[in-house]
C-alpha cells in the first residue's frame, strides 16, 4: 500500500528479478542491508533467466572465469544446506571438444591454465572422450577437455530458490514496477544518487544495483550511462527421450568451434546454439531453417540423434558481451565520470554458470564497493571505448555471439561475429 508515497525508502534498490538481480538482493539482505527493494518491470524471471538452458561449467577461458564458475557450482552444491531449497543441480561432467589441431593446443594450454589454480580438470584423448559419451562419432575428434564437477541447473527450479531464498531473507519484490530514472545531487567529484523513479512512484535511496540481462543497455540508457551489453536470438531444444540418453549421469558436451551444446534432459537430449550470422537484436520468433542446421550438426557428433523428434523448442533474447566477460563496476555517464552509489553487473550470457559469484560481487559492490571473491578491477565498465569495443581479451570458450560493430551503437547492427565460444 505504500508504495506510492514519497517517503518509500530503502537501503538498496535493485533494478530487475532475473538470477542476478534475486540473487544480488538475498546476498545484500544477508550480508545486513536493512531494506532492499527489487523492481521488476514484469515478474520475477521474466527475462533470460527462466528461459537459459542450464549448462554451468567452472572451465572458464581465463583465471576469472574459472573462479565465478567455481564458487558458483560450490553455491549451488550447498543451497539445500543453507535455503532447504536449491537450483536443481545435477554433476554431469562436460567435455570441451577439440576437432582441430589448434583447438587441441589451446585446450591443453587452457587445462594447464586451470589446473595451476586447482580445478580439477583434465585433458582426454578421442578414446577417453567417447568413453564419457558412447554416443559421440566424430571422426575428426582429437580430444577434450573434461571436468567431472560442471553440470547442469533447472532454470525454471532457479527462479523458485531465488524467490524463495528472497522472500525468506525479507526482500521486498515489487512486481509490475518498471525502473525510469534516478535523482542524484552534485559532489565535488561529479553526483551521487539519491533515490530512483518508477512507474509506481519514487523510492529514496543512495544504493542502486542495475541489472537486466539482455535489455541492460536500455536501463542503462534511462539514466544516460552506456552500457555495451548485447542481445540476440539463442535456440534451444529437447528431443524426445531415447534408451541412449535415458541414464543417470552421462557427460555434457561442447562442440567449441561450432558453438553448439548438449546434455542429458528428461530421458532425451537438451541442445542450443545462436547463429553466428545473426545481426544482434531481441529474438522473436524460432528459425526453423537454423533449427534444421542446428540438428545436422548435432547429429554430426551423435549419429544417435538422427530422425528423433522434437519435444521442446524454444528462442529467447541471450545477453552477451564484447569480451564475453561479466559487467561489475560503477555507473559511468556518458562523459565517463562515475554516478556515485550506482553499480552495474551482467553475466555476459553466462549467467546460470557465473550467476551466483555475479550475485555475490554484485551485492559486494553495491554495498561496501569492494569484494574479495574476485579481482573486478578490469571488468567495469571503463574497459570499453566509446565505439563498445573492449581491451581485455575475449574468453575463449564463450557462444559464437556477435562481434563486431558492437550493438551499443544503436545506429549500425553488427553483422560480422565471432566464430568462436
Ligand atoms: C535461450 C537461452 C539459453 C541460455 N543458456 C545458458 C546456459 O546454458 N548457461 C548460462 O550460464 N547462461 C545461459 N543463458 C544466459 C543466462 O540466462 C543469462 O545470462 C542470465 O539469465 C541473465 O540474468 P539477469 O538477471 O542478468 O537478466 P534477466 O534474467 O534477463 O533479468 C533481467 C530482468 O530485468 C527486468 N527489467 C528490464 N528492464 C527493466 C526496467 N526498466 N525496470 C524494471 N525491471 C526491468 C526484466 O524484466 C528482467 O526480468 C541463456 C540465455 C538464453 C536466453
Amino acid at each position: 500500500m505504500g508504495r506510492e508515497m514519497a517517503a518509500d525508502r530503502a537501503d538498496l534498490v535493485i533494478v530487475g528479478a532475473g538470477t542476478i538481480g534475486g540473487w544480488a538482493s538475498y546476498f545484500a539482505r544477508t550480508s545486513g542491508a536493512d531494506r532492499v527493494i527489487v523492481v521488476e518491470r514484469g515478474r520475477v524471471g521474466d527475462g533470460a533467466s527462466s528461459r537459459a538452458a542450464g549448462m554451468v561449467r567452472a572451465q572458464g577461458g581465463t583465471p576469472t572465469t574459472v573462479t565465478l564458475g567455481r564458487w558458483s557450482i560450490e553455491f549451488y552444491r550447498r543451497q539445500f544446506a543453507l535455503l532447504g531449497t536449491d537450483s536443481g543441480f545435477r554433476e554431469l561432467g562436460y567435455l570441451i571438444l577439440a576437432t582441430s589441431e589448434d583447438e587441441e593446443r589451446a585446450g591443453r594450454e587452457r587445462v594447464a591454465m586451470q589446473r595451476g589454480i586447482g580445478l580439477d580438470v583434465r585433458w582426454v584423448d578421442a578414446d577417453e572422450a567417447v568413453r564419457l559419451d558412447p554416443c559421440l562419432q566424430v571422426s575428426s575428434l582429437r580430444g577434450a577437455s573434461y571436468s567431472p564437477n560442471d553440470g547442469c541447473i533447472d532454470p525454471v527450479r532457479n527462479v523458485r530458490a531465488y524467490s524463495l531464498a528472497m522472500q525468506a531473507a525479507g526482500v521486498e519484490l515489487r512486481e509490475g514496477c518498471g525502473f525510469t530514472g534516478i535523482e542524484t545531487t552534485s559532489t565535488t567529484s561529479g553526483k551521487r544518487v539519491t533515490g530512483i523513479l518508477t512507474d509506481t512512484g519514487p523510492i529514496e535511496t543512495s544504493r542502486v544495483l542495475l541489472t537486466g540481462g539482455p535489455q541492460l543497455q536500455s536501463v542503462g540508457e534511462l539514466i544516460g550511462v552506456p552500457i555495451p551489453a548485447g542481445a540476440v536470438r539463442h535456440q534451444v531444444a529437447v528431443l524426445e527421450p531415447h534408451p541412449a540418453f535415458q541414464v543417470d549421469r552421462k557427460a555434457m558436451a561442447f562442440d567449441l568451434s561450432g558453438g553448439l551444446y548438449w546434455r542429458l534432459e528428461e530421458g532425451g537430449l537438451l541442445f542450443g546454439m545462436s547463429n553466428p550470422q545473426e545481426p544482434p537484436g531481441p529474438a522473436r520468433s524460432i528459425d526453423w531453417t537454423y533449427l534444421e542446421a542446428m540438428r545436422r550438426r548435432l547429429a554430426d557428433f551423435l549419429p544417435v540423434t538422427e530422425g528423433l523428434e522434437l519435444r521442446k523448442v524454444w528462442a529467447a533474447t541471450i545477453d552477451y558481451t564484447a569480451d564475453h566477460q561479466p559487467i561489475l563496476g560503477p555507473a559511468l555517464s556518458a562523459d565517463r565520470g562515475p554516478i556515485e552509489g550506482v553499480t552495474v553487473a551482467s553475466a555476459g550470457g553466462h549467467g546460470m554458470m557465473w550467476g551466483p559469484a555475479v550475485a555475490r560481487i554484485a551485492a559486494d559492490l553495491a554495498l561496501e564497493g569492494k569484494t574479495s571473491l574476485v579481482d573486478v578491477s578490469p571488468l567495469g565498465l571503463d574497459r570499453f571505448d566509446a565505439e563498445g569495443r573492449s581491451r581485455l581479451a575475449t574468453d575463449p570458450i564463450a557462444l559464437p555471439f556477435p562481434k563486431s560493430p558492437h550493438p551499443a551503437l544503436p545506429r549500425e547492427r553488427g553483422r560480422e561475429m565471432s566464430t568462436r565460444r
